[in-house]
């Protein structure tokens, strides 16, 4: 125990039912050991310090290869929270993260013209990153899909954020122009697609490729 693998990260559990980040203290232990190998089994219950419920979770160093998101070892936990707060993905590129963070907290929190703006940004951030000219939006769109970076469907959801996010950052005057909660919510869904497209799924493919062919990498 001890070691970076052998022990939970505490801090990466959430309290189900207040949301709470990382504050539990150890309320039940059990383990089963393989009779085959030295890898156990834990059965841990946390008690949440701020709430006092309680989560159970299985978790044990490098079994579940599946939903091994964090490498060394994983773990499930019951109850899931309700209101999980979503993570931008490792494999996506730093400096766009934080559009995407502030598009999704926005629309938690019903700031829809703030989400459609901060969905823009992602946007724009990623077109740029993606190598586009250097030129406006409606134009580096086009660039892309000419590239083939961005499928025909891809490019026109992304002439769609564009447009739908003009309606936020120039509102008419004195009646602007209606942006629904429903628009805002499959603008950022489809931006949270493109992403999984354009960043997670090569990664996910090249790491098929070295699994199989171990030492050469994609073309
Ligand atoms: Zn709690």
């Amino acid at each position: 125990m001890g070691q970076r693998g052998n022990k939970l990260e505490v801090w990466r559990l959430t309290c189900a039912f207040c949301e709470e980040k990382g504050n539990f203290s150890l309320a039940f232990h059990e383990e089963k050991k393989k009779p085959s190998s030295n890898k156990r089994l834990n059965f841990d219950v946390y008690q949440c310090r701020n709430c006092m419920g309680f989560l159970h979770v299985l978790w044990s160093a490098g079994e579940f290869a599946s939903s091994s998101s964090h490498g060394l070892y994983s773990y499930h936990v019951l109850p899931w929270p309700l209101k999980a707060k979503p993570e931008p993905s490792e494999d996506w590129p730093d400096g766009m993260k934080r559009f995407w963070i502030q598009a999704h907290d926005s629309l938690a929190n019903e700031n829809w013209d703030a989400a459609n703006l901060m969905a823009r940004s992602a946007l724009q951030f990623v077109v740029r990153e993606k190598g586009a000219v250097e030129e406006k939006l409606f134009a580096q769109i086009n660039d892309l899909a000419t590239k083939g970076v961005l499928h025909p469907l891809m490019k026109d959801w992304a002439h769609e954020v564009r447009l739908l996010a003009n309606e936020s950052a120039h509102p008419e005057a004195p009646e602007p122009a209606e942006v629904t909660p429903q628009d805002v919510r499959d603008i950022v869904h489809f931006l949270d697609l493109l992403l999984v497209y354009l960043y997670n799924l090569p990664k996910q493919i090249e790491n098929y490729r070295q699994r199989k062919n171990p030492g050469t990498s994609s073309p």
